[in-house]
């Protein structure tokens, strides 16, 4: 490893080799290294949920693009296209779905609200409870577990090094750049990005950067096969739900409901106690559910800082040093901010704006 590379990308998620492929075809010579396997991180645990209806407001420019970018990735990472539905089961929920996808249909979401009658149309097998429900044609999903594969697979063909089973453990600056360690083995670069998902906070810390990352820790159920009872996503007015069955008759139910553990102790662990009443309400908006069980569930982690919007851009003072994380719908967005990235390292003015790592963060609603 003698090589000097032209960055150092450390983390093999979406963000980390999304900004490599743009890096390499803008001139540079990027290495990407990751402490595991490219994309074993969040990017290969996630929902794959590709909903419109789910993200925040401010974001939703960027969702669109990222969208439209899983599209072209077509059927080598699983891409469908189903539409998708979100349900109010009360008063209360109707008031805060009519509130939530008007601001999102403002800021360029192709969403609309349905009656029950049309409701049941599009989803016959849902509960009869609905009192109202917006549809978005867009929404869809993605299959987190090929974003490995396929991204590996781009790597390769563009010729982009990467270094698997390095964990990062130390780096150092001087004048020539960065050194970046794992042990006695050393990779050297001009510039470095750090991408590192849920363990970004702990790798900034190499560089004397204290950013207020937390991480959450998302729980994904998947059942047996079963017959067709949903057409496409659906979710939830609270956003505490989300699901969709696959071709093959597993239906994937997630949501956002906290798992245990932290990243830096190693894999979380699900949480009896937020797991079933995660399936219980699946359950309550798809009665037939009732019928089929849940063969696996598991937790990865997603890390946010307090005003939930991206960290993407320069970190700190220092020179060539570059942060990209806590992307809130971090996998549907990831191919096209991953893109502005690495514009931005390229000397070229992104297409649309990034988010500055080094703001004063305020609390904020996740809107
Ligand atoms: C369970 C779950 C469900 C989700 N569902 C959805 C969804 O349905 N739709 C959606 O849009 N988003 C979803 N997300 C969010 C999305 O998955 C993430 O925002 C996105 O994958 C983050 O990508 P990343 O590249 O930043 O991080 P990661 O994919 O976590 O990649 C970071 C990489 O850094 C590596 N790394 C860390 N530390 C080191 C080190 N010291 N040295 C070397 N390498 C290191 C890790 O091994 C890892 O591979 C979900 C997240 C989770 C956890």
């Amino acid at each position: 490893m003698t090589n000097t590379y032209d960055i150092a990308i450390i983390g093999g998620g979406i963000m980390g080799c999304g900004a490599a492929l743009r890096i390499k075809e803008g001139g540079m010579d990027p290495v990407v290294i990751d402490q595991g396997d490219i994309g074993q991180g969040a990017s290969g645990v996630n929902a794959g949920t590709l909903s419109m209806q789910i993200k925040r407001v401010k974001l939703m420019p960027y969702a669109i693009k990222g969208h439209h970018e899983w599209q072209l990735m077509g059927e080598k990472v699983g891409f469908k296209k189903t539409g998708g539905l979100t349900l109010a089961f009360n008063d209360r929920e109707a008031e805060l779905l009519q509130e939530r996808m008007t601001m999102k249909r403002d800021a360029g979401a192709d969403i609309t609200f349905v009656n029950p009658k049309k409701v049941e149309e599009i989803e016959p097998h849902l509960a009869k409870k609905i009192v109202a429900a917006s549809f978005c044609p867009d929404d869809g999903y993605a299959n987190s577990s090929l974003s490995g594969q396929y991204y590996r697979g781009r790597l390769t063909d563009e010729n982009i090094d990467t270094i698997e089973r390095f964990q990062v453990s130390e780096i150092n600056i001087n004048s020539n750049g960065y050194e970046i360690s794992s042990g006695d083995q050393v990779i050297k670069a001009t510039r470095i990005l750090i991408a590192c998902g849920g363990l970004t906070k702990h790798v900034a810390a190499m560089l004397g950067e204290d950013l207020p990352i937390r991480a959450r820790i998302n729980t994904v159920s998947v059942t047996e096969r079963a017959p067709r009872i949903m057409n496409g996503v659906i979710g939830h007015a609270t956003g505490l739900l989300t699901m969709k069955q696959k071709d093959n008759g597993t239906v994937l139910i997630g949501g956002g409901w906290q798992g245990k553990g932290t990243p830096e102790e190693g894999r979380g662990a699900i949480n009896p106690e937020t797991l079933l009443p995660n399936l219980q309400l699946a359950q309550f908006a798809v009665p037939t559910l009732s019928k089929v069980r849940v063969v696996r569930s598991w937790t990865g982690f997603e890390a946010n800082v307090p005003d939930f919007y991206p960290l993407a851009g320069r970190l700190g003072e220092k020179d060539n040093a570059y942060i990209l994380g806590c992307v809130r719908g971090g996998y549907t967005i990831g191919p096209y901010i991953s893109k502005l990235m690495g514009d931005l390292i390229l000397g070229r003015e992104p297409e649309m704006p990034l988010f500055d790592p080094n703001r004063v963060f305020n609390e904020d609603k996740l809107i």
